[in-house]
């Protein structure tokens, strides 16, 4: 009998899918981890548990303690899931233009969910700032009763996927890895799984696929942090380079815009049945653009995050769709005829 005890046991238990229309378009074989196959729905559930685990082996989360978080949304419900299996409460400070499927998630989950307008980081009432603050105010009042996770500026992250999903890669396709790419939101997938399979191999190749309206892959390729264009993918995409992103082994970077990103994102589940998010139609242009790159024979691997069905309403919705300039497949408006 082979079994999995609890909730932290089921996370990153992922397989790595062959992309046929990605490796068939470029002669390389094109993997990507199912990441939407973690039990809480994304590859946040992994950033969660790596976060959690350091929390509790350094004593900054004691037994019954709240965690406190700011987030996009998946790596609350990453976090709310863990401590609903772990006897933890958990506060998410959210910005309010989340899908409405996110919201929702995470109040099922059982967490208090504080939805606090999107503003830029250097404004003080941005959720990374305001979760912070309210655990510093809680632990004020009752010390140790909080734990902020800090997922952006918090390396455990970062150290859980060198640890875990790096290794994974490597080991799932037998070290014949040639290059990684993926988007990045803290940076922690990126950076860890980097560091992880350059320590294996110094040839194989980094990528930042970056959304429009984020700075990274400026960053990356001028040292200057500019943004252009904006996106409709959530959870990726940064005007900042946080600390799980810094020093992150980096070798090429795309700015990747919607009108390649989301159509492929549709293609994907239309064509072979994977319904995802708009994060990872970003990764997988980005592992056509890198296989370009490579040329051939290569083997990448890139990260489907999570599954399409938290942005139903935006993402295979036609009039949304319009609204933004972006085409809409013939099926998908035959399915919703407006
Ligand atoms: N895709 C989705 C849907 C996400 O929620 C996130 C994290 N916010 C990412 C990708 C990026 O992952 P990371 O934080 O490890 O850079």
């Amino acid at each position: 009998m082979t079994t999995r005890p609890d909730f932290a046991a089921a996370v990153g238990q992922t397989p790595l899918l062959r992309l046929r229309f990605a490796s068939e378009a470029t002669g390389c074989e094109i993997l990507a981890r199912a990441e939407f196959m973690n039990p809480g729905g994304s590859v946040k559930d992994r950033t969660a548990l790596g976060l959690l685990l350091d929390a509790e082996q350094r004593g900054a989360l004691r037994p019954g303690g709240t965690i406190v978080e700011g987030t996009a949304g998946n790596t609350g419900i990453g976090l709310a899931l863990l401590g609903a299996s772990r006897g933890y409460r958990t506060i998410i400070v959210m910005p309010a233009t989340q899908s409405r499927e996110k919201i929702d998630a995470l109040r099922v989950t059982g967490a208090e969910v504080r939805l606090v307008p999107a503003v830029p980081y250097k404004d003080p009432g941005h959720y990374a700032h305001q979760a912070r603050a309210l655990a510093i105010a809680m632990n004020e009042a009752d010390p140790g009763s909080a734990w902020f996770a800090d997922q952006f500026d918090n390396t455990a992250n970062r150290d859980w996927h060198e640890a875990t999903t790096g290794p994974q890669i490597w080991e799932e396709t037998g070290g014949a890895v040639d290059g990684f790419v993926c988007a990045c939101g803290t940076g922690g997938t990126l950076a860890g799984v980097g560091r992880a399979l350059k320590a294996r191999k110094g040839s194989v190749t980094i990528a930042l696929a970056d959304p429009a309206g984020s700075a990274l892959a400026s960053y990356v390729n001028t040292g200057e942090l500019v943004a252009s264009g904006n996106s409709i993918s959530e959870g990726i995409g940064s005007s900042r380079i946080t600390a799980n992103f810094d020093g992150a082994p980096i070798d090429l970077a795309w700015s990747i815009p919607d009108d390649e990103s989301v159509p492929l994102a549709l293609r994907l589940l239309h064509e072979e049945g994977w319904c995802v998010g708009g994060s990872s139609g970003v990764n997988v242009a980005g592992a056509i653009r890198l296989a370009r790159a490579l040329g051939p024979g290569h083997t990448i691997v890139t990260v489907l995050c999570d599954a399409g069905t938290r942005y139903q309403a935006k993402l295979f919705n036609p009039a949304f769709l319009r609204s933004k300039d972006l085409p809409v497949p013939q099926w998908l408006a035959r399915a919703f005829p407006a």
